[in-house]
Order: C-alpha cells, then sequence, then structure tokens
C-alpha cells in the first residue's frame, strides 16, 4: 500500500509498504478520506513528545473508511461498513475512561500520533480501540469527506457544551480557519443569532462568508475588534467568546469584548513558551465571567457530531476547499499550513 510516512521534522516521505496484518482482535480499515489537521503540521514542523526521534509514523487522525478486515474475535461489525476511527484512545480503565471522558485519560493513545494513522491507504485499528469503541458506523446520507470532518467538529462540540450557548445569544469566534468555521454551524444550530467571525485574512473572510455561516465579518488588522463587538451588541459585549488560534493577547482581548455573564472557551492551546498568560482578572470578577478550557473530544462527543453533519441542519461540505491525494501530502500540508483556503484533506484514489 501507499502511505505518507512522517521521519521527523519536515521530512514525509511517500513509500509503498505491506499492507498491516490484523490478528483476531483487530480490524482493518480502507481509507477513504482523512482531513489534515493542525496538530498534523505541528507534528511537522515541532516534532512530537509520543513519537520519539528515529520513529517513524503515519500521521493524519481525522479519520473516515471502509471496514476492509474484521478479526475472527471481532463482534458487531462487518467487512464493507463505513466508519469513523476517533484517534483518541482511552485505556478503559481510569477515572476519566470510566466517566466517558477518553481525550482525558492520561495513558492515552492516539491514531496518527502513538499509532500509526490514517494518510495510507489501509490502517489497522489494534485491539485496544476495538475494545473502547473507537470505530463508529456511519449513516449512507454521510460522506466519507464529511465523516472526516466529524472529528473536527467534536472538538467544537465539546467546547459548545463547555460554554452552552443558548438561543438568542451573540457569538465571537477569533480565528476564521476551519476549526472556527466548525464553531460558527454548531452556534448556530445551538440557537445563536449572531454569529461574528474574526481573523487577519482576508481571504479566509471571504471563504467563510461563501459559506454563509457568520453574521459578521471583522478583520481584526484593519478595525478594532473591541469597538465593533460593542457596536454590534449594543454596547453589551458579546455572550460567548471562543478563541480559535494560538495567541496569548487574544486570551487577554476575549475577557474584555465579553458580555456581562458571558462565556470564553479558551479552545487553541498555546505553544510551548507562551502558555502564561497575564489576563485581568478582574474582568472575570466583576463580570461574572466563565472562562473554559477544552481539549479533543470524547466518542459521545463524535457520535453527536454524526449526527448532526448526517441531518440537514449542518452541510459540512464546503469546508473542504483543498483535496489532494496521498502521493501530494506534502503539497495537502503546505496547503493547510498557508491559511490560504479551509480544510484540506487527502482522500483514496477511489473516492
Ligand atoms: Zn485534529
Ligand atoms: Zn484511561
Amino acid at each position: 500500500m501507499k502511505a505518507a510516512v512522517y521521519y521527523g521534522i519536515e521530512d514525509i516521505r511517500i513509500e509503498e509498504m505491506d499492507k498491516p496484518q490484523i490478528n483476531q482482535d483487530e480490524i482493518l480499515i480502507k481509507v477513504k478520506a482523512c482531513a489534515v489537521c493542525g496538530t498534523d503540521i505541528r507534528i511537522y514542523k515541532y516534532g512530537h513528545f509520543k513519537i520519539p526521534e528515529g520513529d517513524k509514523r503515519i500521521l493524519g487522525h481525522e479519520i473516515a473508511g471502509e471496514i476492509a478486515e474484521v478479526g475472527t474475535n471481532v463482534k458487531g461489525y462487518h467487512v464493507g461498513e463505513r466508519v469513523v476511527v476517533p484517534p483518541n484512545v482511552g485505556c478503559g480503565h481510569c477515572k476519566m475512561c470510566k466517566q466517558g471522558f477518553n481525550q482525558l485519560c492520561t495513558d492515552y493513545e492516539a491514531f496518527g500520533i502513538s499509532w500509526n494513522g490514517g494518510f495510507a491507504e489501509y490502517m489497522k485499528v489494534p485491539a485496544q480501540a476495538v475494545r473502547e469503541g473507537n470505530v463508529i458506523k456511519i449513516p449512507e446520507s454521510l460522506s466519507f469527506e464529511e465523516a472526516a470532518l466529524c472529528e473536527p467538529l467534536s472538538c467544537c462540540y465539546n467546547s459548545y457544551q463547555a460554554v452552552d450557548t443558548k438561543p438568542g445569544e451573540s457569538v465571537v469566534i477569533i480565528g476564521a480557519g476551519p476549526i472556527g468555521v466548525l464553531h460558527a454551524m454548531i452556534n448556530k444550530i445551538a440557537g445563536a443569532t449572531k454569529v461574528m467571525m474574526v481573523d487577519i485574512i482576508d481571504s479566509r473572510l471571504e471563504e467563510v462568508k461563501a459559506i454563509g455561516v457568520a453574521d459578521v465579518l471583522i478583520n481584526s488588522q484593519t478595525e478594532d475588534l473591541k469597538t465593533r463587538v460593542l457596536e454590534e451588541t449594543n454596547g453589551l459585549g458579546a455572550d460567548i467568546v471562543i478563541t480559535a488560534n494560538s495567541v496569548p493577547a487574544i486570551q487577554q482581548l476575549a475577557l474584555e469584548i465579553a458580555a456581562v455573564h458571558g462565556r470564553i472557551s479558551l479552545f487553541g492551546g498555546m505553544p510551548k513558551g507562551k502558555e502564561f498568560v497575564t489576563l485581568n482578572t478582574n474582568l472575570i470578577h466583576y463580570k461574572e465571567l466563565k472562562v473554559v478550557g477544552t481539549t479533543g473530544s470524547s466518542l459521545q462527543h463524535v457520535i453527536n457530531s454524526i449526527e448532526i453533519a448526517a441531518s440537514d441542519r449542518m452541510d459540512l461540505k464546503p469546508v473542504v476547499t483543498g483535496r489532494f491525494k496521498i502521493d501530494d501530502a506534502k503539497e495537502a500540508f503546505a496547503y493547510a499550513a498557508s491559511g490560504a483556503g479551509l480544510k484540506a484533506i487527502i482522500v483514496s484514489e477511489d473516492l
């Protein structure tokens, strides 16, 4: 089979290799679509602590495909079934796993990080992942491309649950990349009446405009964000602020543009060395703000996201703006890193 193999920082090679062999407790997936995530780009540029130097890895964790082989001990799955494979695999027996928060397992494994992922023609699902329920069937109405996007959507769903957007509320999303768009979509469904999307790249704002998910588009480089948000909210500030980026100053600004009783989702993590951010905590105190963090998603968040994406309430198709084959994996990475379009996705030859 063909695979895009990560050898180390800025070193990805397209290689022919043997199809993975499965044992009686495993499943083999024929990958149909695997989207490129910001995490893939970060690994490509800076490496990852779960990939020791000298190790090779197939990246890609936003995975949709078809079951190609099923181990003889595996019950409930059949060849040909269409599935997604959420990346975070819990141990199954720690406190977080028992509560259903597999993404918070301290002993987690992850496809595309600690295990081989989806930038290949086939991917093995190890027994632990089969047992923990990381192979989830999808309905016929959902294309493989849309299904692959259910993973990033589920991360936004996790954030949405934490801020608990109510009908009639205003939402500011800072960062109009694919993740920002997915936040906008889920908040719209939750009933937000004014979704404001902020970026510094005009072409991105244009893409978002074309999708039609934002009510207000703001380029924060040419316009003062705080002034505009106050204008758009009768001087009250936004009920929900989501920081879909990794800029410390944006976390500071988020507190300023939030309304009284506002909820702030610090969605984007900070890069190493920038994690200490000075915040005006009086804003949290006097405005009774809720500042929440979320990371990744649980299997339940993925299941909810599949339901939404398969319904007529959400159309994920326009989020994909760049399609590539495995041979062009490097181009896909460059496209995703450039910020030019929205989501880059690697699709199989026969999709
Ligand atoms: Zn991702
Ligand atoms: Zn666990």
